[in-house]
């Protein structure tokens, strides 16, 4: 078993300190390195910045540490000993030894509007533009809320769209008069890819359109949307009113803001997760969660951001398919008492909850990554044959373990609270 430091990255979405559990898992992480092995440096923490992600994996951007009497990159650790495993062919070479990220999410502020491409194009594009694409793999991702969250993910049905264009005349001014007059014309005489062709015309219509448009649009939009936002009859009009508020109040003028009422707007309570396919639209809008996904950092970017946006591969890429709000989140299995697991339909991993009364033994399949969100224990590993690491370390908030296939692991609560900890690891081929 190898006790793990882990890194956060200060994005500006991110939480101020006192109000993120990345800051408080980073912090209480230290301590229990320091803990560990009085003597390994480790810098300081600026917590005058937020703390928007915690990072757990082999990820060069920002890699894990195995904690030895010196720092070891977890990424060189498992190459040195040879870990990996033996049926992961089907992984590009960068990512054998880990194929997946464990992250921590603390959203202050709006993410921006984004993608992730499929394998095929993530290659191209690392090959073509290495430095916004930084990694030749895919990143299928899947998110489970820590705390309420909100969402946009893909698009909503195209009757919801109609209605929008119809209702605002400043939504039909920034999507531009010609896509407006044939989505309006068509969208209910046409069916399969002819329906995503007429969603991606108005879409591409709106993201060209001219930063004056768009400021104009949105100026005049905004009384309506606080009128529509505290009276409306409709729901459903007034969570998008007061979306439409929120992010013009935190990005601005951007396209971003307009194109947020085509996306469905979802909430997802403590427990639920939602699995975001490669090429559909998305954004995390705020709450906390944990994200799992494959290692990589590749993002294609539509709007709500300051970054690189890349609005022609956006276009090229994404499905154009409706989702249903209804069947976009989903709900882990329970697997045992108190251990829910949350499987996505990829092969790089696989996800765990685990809310913890007493003990429990269990066998680690495949090589794992456990990381203790809240209480106090301990931890106890067994290596088969091979004895490497440590056996017996003490198990709480911001701990973090890499465990190897094959060992045996107990997992004591020693208070009286559930421990709380989630188990991130790759999924069984055999199962897949
Ligand atoms: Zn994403």
């Amino acid at each position: 078993m190898f006790p793990l430091l882990v890194n956060a990255q200060q994005y500006d979405w991110g939480r101020p300190a006192a109000k993120s559990t990345v800051y408080k898992l980073l912090k209480s992480n230290r301590g229990w390195v320091k803990e560990l092995e009085p003597y390994v440096e480790l810098g300081p923490i600026d917590e005058t910045r937020p703390f928007a992600e915690l990072w757990v994996g082999t990820h060069p951007s920002l890699p894990s540490f195995v904690v030895q009497s010196s720092l070891c990159s977890l990424e060189k650790f498992l190459l040195e000993h040879n870990i990996c495993r033996p049926d992961n062919t089907w992984l590009p070479e960068s990512t054998k030894s880990l194929p997946f990220l464990l992250k921590v999410l603390s959203i202050q502020k709006t993410l921006s509007i984004q993608a992730h491409p499929d394998l095929t194009l993530a290659q191209k594009l690392h090959r073509n533009n290495p430095k916004n694409y930084p990694d030749e793999n895919h990143k299928p991702e899947m998110a489970v809320a820590l705390t309420t969250c909100e969402v946009l993910y893909g698009f909503r049905k195209l009757e919801k769209i109609v209605m929008a264009l119809q209702t605002h005349e400043e939504i039909r001014d920034a999507c531009g008069h010609e896509a407006v007059e044939l989505f309006l014309t068509q969208v209910s005489v046409v069916a399969g890819e002819r329906r995503h062709l007429l969603l991606r015309n108005l879409v591409a219509s709106l993201l060209g359109q001219s930063q004056e448009i768009i400021s104009s649009c949105i100026f005049r939009l905004l009384p309506k949307m606080r009128v529509s936002k505290s009276s409306s009859s409709n729901i459903d009009d007034m969570k998008y009113s007061d979306l439409f508020i929120r992010l013009y109040e935190q990005h601005g003028i951007d396209s971003g803001v307009i194109l947020s009422l085509f996306l469905n707007f979802i909430t997802l309570e403590p427990g639920e997760a939602l699995f975001i396919a490669a090429n559909e639209p998305h954004a995390y809008v705020s709450g906390e969660l944990v994200e799992i996904m494959s290692c990589s950092d590749n993002v294609v970017r539509a709007g709500l951001t300051s970054k690189h946006k890349d609005v022609p591969t956006l276009l090229n890429m994404l499905t154009f398919e409706e989702a249903d709000p209804q069947n976009v989140k989903f709900s882990g299995k329970v697997v045992e008492n108190g251990v829910v697991c949350y499987t996505p339909p990829v092969n790089e991993f696989e996800l765990e909850f685990v809310h913890l009364k007493s003990s429990r033994n269990f066998q680690v399949k495949s090589i794992c990554v456990v990381l203790c969100l809240f209480g106090y224990g301990k931890i106890y590993c067994s290596c088969q044959g091979l004895k490497r690491g440590s056996d017996l370390l003490p198990f709480k908030e911001g701990s973090c373990v890499c465990l190897l296939e094959n060992s045996l692991c107990t997992i004591e609560n020693l208070s009286s609270k559930d421990l709380f900890y989630c188990v991130a690891h790759v999924r069984h081929i055999q199962d897949a």
